[in-house]
């Protein structure tokens, strides 16, 4: 019997029979289908103590043995370790997985390979690239004698790298497992299932990953709802470099949830540069099969994008020259940005007046990047004087220029007049949360504190402005708001707000508990 549904498999990398045993009973109680001992990974494997392992998960585990030369644990001599496969047979695991090069090379004849009552995983593992052939060499693997299941993993370093495997999901009709290894592959890991993978690998925790890249089983069940996945699924992600620990996986997940829409969001890292976003963004439109429905865009790609999506109607992107949401149409992308109207809404909201009433204010607002370009632009237009302070002159000079605001010395931050200072440089941010791009006696208590700063949630310049009087906004704020009017514009819905803001805090909470 061949999986079907797709079976999600927890990779076990244990180095005692017991811990690998209490590793593997947690994971399939939390929710993993199989469980993979990597019987490799144990100090002093003898026969007895693989087959007893094997025996206990008989039809929940795959066993496997891999090799060093293959990218496993295993350097013992070769007769051997098919001896211990033999003894892991003994136990009725459902099925072995084998190593395609040792068939290859004519160092096993496929007959008398140990196998599982479901037969053979015969997989093939690449740690610098793709195969010359994907389809090629998937066919020859699913032609051999018992192979229940042929497996491809191959390393990415772009996300674009990924399109291989799931064109190869698509087209082949045997029982397949085609994934990218690295941190680039999460989109075949996870959307794989959407187009027919016959499983995929997940680790039990951070830290006991068996290959680069692997997800969490609980990302994988609970952020990514990766058995919720089919043919319908649609697909939203982050774009970005680096993309890795950012928090819109969790709060548009949660989301999505919510609302019980069939959707996934994923962090797809696209490296930086105009080319590298433009070859993406053509891969996906040439794909009309992804799903692609929408992507967030984040640093260093929003002039970029807003360049690929030239001119876009949105007059917020218009002013700021800066893209953060793509929303797709069929070959038409739209492109807006939801930085500048979340961020004037946040302040507004905490001055306790309009928008209009901003008009006139006085704001200092340090950094010239990404997100000073986007709120410098939103407040002048709304009839603020902007006066920018940065580290790099030439940078706080460009962007006054840009938004018809004044500049001055970063040196003079500190005599500023406005009645609002926005914290737009990534002082203070995670892991330097003892930094604040100010004095604390350089706070007056009239003013309204606003530090884009979200990761820690309360960043050391809010905690000096609140000790000294002042009104203060976190970036939490402003993301949560952004964010929401993306999933509106994405889905027509309204955007659960209070449920992207728990997912939020709860992933920063896991985030602070790991760091
Ligand atoms: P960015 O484009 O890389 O800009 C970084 C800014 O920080 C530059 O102005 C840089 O000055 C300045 N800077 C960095 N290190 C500094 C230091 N040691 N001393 C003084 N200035 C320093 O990044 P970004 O995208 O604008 O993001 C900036 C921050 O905003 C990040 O913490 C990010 O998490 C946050 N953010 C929040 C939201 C939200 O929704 N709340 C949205 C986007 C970003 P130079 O020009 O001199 O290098």
């Amino acid at each position: 019997m061949i999986p079907d549904p797709p079976q999600l498999i927890a990779s076990i990398v244990q180095t005692s029979p017991e811990t690998m045993r209490r590793q593997a009973r947690s994971a399939l109680d939390r929710g993993a289908d199989l469980v993979e001992l990597r019987l490799d990974y144990l100090h002093q494997p003898t026969a007895e103590s693989i087959r007893t392992l094997a025996a206990e998960f008989h039809n929940r585990c795959v066993c496997t043995l891999r090799p060093a030369d293959q990218g496993g644990r295993y350097v013992g001599p070769e007769t051997e370790r098919i001896n211990l496969l033999h003894a892991a047979a003994a136990g009725n695991p459902r099925f072995i997985d084998f190593e395609y090069a040792r068939i290859a090379e004519n160092a096993a004849h496929p007959d008398e390979i140990p196998r599982g009552t479901d037969g053979l995983i015969v997989s093939h593992h690449d740690f610098i690239g793709p195969p010359s052939d994907p389809t090629r060499l998937a066919n020859d693997i699913a032609a051999i004698p018992h192979c229940a299941i042929t497996k491809l993993a191959w390393a990415a370093q772009d996300v674009a790298e990924n399109f291989r495997a799931l064109d190869l999901l698509r087209t082949t009709s045997t029982p397949t497992i085609a994934l990218c290894m690295g941190r680039a592959g999460l989109l075949s890991r996870v959307l794989g299932r959407k187009f027919g993978a016959a499983a995929t690998y997940c680790s039990v925790d951070v830290g006991s990953e068996s290959a680069p890249g692997q997800p969490t089983l609980d990302d994988m069940r609970e952020c990514f709802r990766w058995h919720h996945i089919d043919s319908d699924t649609d697909l939203f992600g982050l774009i970005g470099w680096p993309v890795a620990h950012s928090l819109s996986p969790d709060i548009f997940n949660a989301a999505f949830q919510h609302h019980n829409i069939n959707a996934v969001y994923l962090p797809l890292p696209v490296r930086p540069g105009p080319e590298a976003f433009t070859q993406f963004l053509n891969a996906v439109l040439e794909r009309p099969w992804l799903g692609l429905q929408g992507l967030s865009v984040t640093l260093p790609h929003k002039q970029n994008a807003f360049r690929n999506c030239s001119p876009p109607t949105d007059p917020s992107a218009r002013r700021s020259e800066a893209v953060n949401t793509l929303k797709f149409d069929g070959p038409q992308t739209e492109g807006t940005n939801t930085d500048a109207p979340a961020a004037i809404a946040s302040i507004a909201h905490t001055m306790q007046c309009t928008i209009e009433e901003l008009s006139g204010i006085d704001v200092d607002l340090l950094g010239a990047g990404g997100v000073a370009r986007s709120i410098a632009a939103a407040l002048a237009h709304a009839g603020c004087n902007v006066t920018i302070y940065n580290r790099t002159p030439q940078r706080a000079d460009q962007l006054a220029r840009f938004c018809r605001a004044r500049s001055a010395p970063w040196q003079s931050r500190t005599d500023r007049r406005g009645r609002i200072l926005i914290n737009c440089t990534s002082v203070g941010m995670w892991p330097d949360v003892n930094e604040s791009p100010i004095p604390a006696d350089a706070l007056d208590p009239e003013l309204t504190v606003f530090d884009t700063v979200y990761n820690p949630p309360q960043t050391r310049l809010l905690t000096d402005a609140a000790a000294r009087g002042c009104r203060t906004l976190p970036g939490m704020d402003m993301f949560i708001r952004q964010a929401a009017l993306q999933f509106e514009a994405w889905t027509a819905r309204p955007a659960p707000t209070e449920i992207m803001k728990r997912a939020a805090q709860a992933a920063l909470a896991r985030f602070a508990e790991k760091s």
